[in-house]
């Protein structure tokens, strides 16, 4: 079995939310380094899990830079590129799905834990914030509200269900 990191999203945005300072470190998952065109973790897992992905997404039509759309699984993508990280999505989203987090421009100094090495993968738990990020050896269990994000990333979120789906 392969162990993987299990992020509670729910912790993580309490914690984030009484204490600004808190972030998630950053990490690589793949043999290869990979830093996803410099989205964070969090974007990531929010955007696949926590967003509603509302029909007619106001994040995606309040955005001056055209960097939002939708990809054809209805799932929002942010153009790296293209944002100008105005926050306008953030703050419009009627749900909060977005924090501030996700604009930082910080990769060239930050560390990088890579989740294929154990040693690596227990410092990025340690540097996590508290309680939020633990080791598994389980799969995808949506009973439990875990999902995969990636081979080494499961997330644990309440999903909003929508009839269509
Ligand atoms: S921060 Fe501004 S430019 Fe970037 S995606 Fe959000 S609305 Fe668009
Ligand atoms: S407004 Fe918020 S919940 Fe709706 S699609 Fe955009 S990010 Fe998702």
């Amino acid at each position: 079995m392969t162990r993987k990191i299990l992020i509670d999203m729910l912790k993580l945005r309490y914690a984030m939310i009484n204490d600004s300072t808190l972030e998630l470190p950053e990490a690589c998952f793949y043999p290869s380094p990979n830093i996803n065109g410099l989205k964070t973790i969090r974007e990531l897992a929010v955007f696949q899990y926590t967003c509603r992905k509302c029909e007619d997404a106001p994040c995606i039509s309040v955005c001056p830079a055209d960097a939002l759309e939708k990809d054809e699984t209805g799932v929002v993508v942010r153009h790296t590129n293209l944002c100008v990280s105005c926050k306008s999505c953030v703050t419009i989203c009627p749900f909060g799905t977005m924090m501030t987090d996700f604009f930082k421009h910080r990769r060239n100094k930050e560390i990088i834990y890579d989740l294929n090495d154990e040693k690596e993968m227990e410092k990025f738990i340690r540097a996590c914030p508290e309680g939020t990020v633990s080791v598994t050896d389980e799969d995808e269990s949506p009973d439990k509200h875990i999902y995969k994000l990636n081979e080494k990333v499961l997330i644990k979120d309440y999903l909003y269900i929508t009839e269509k789906q």
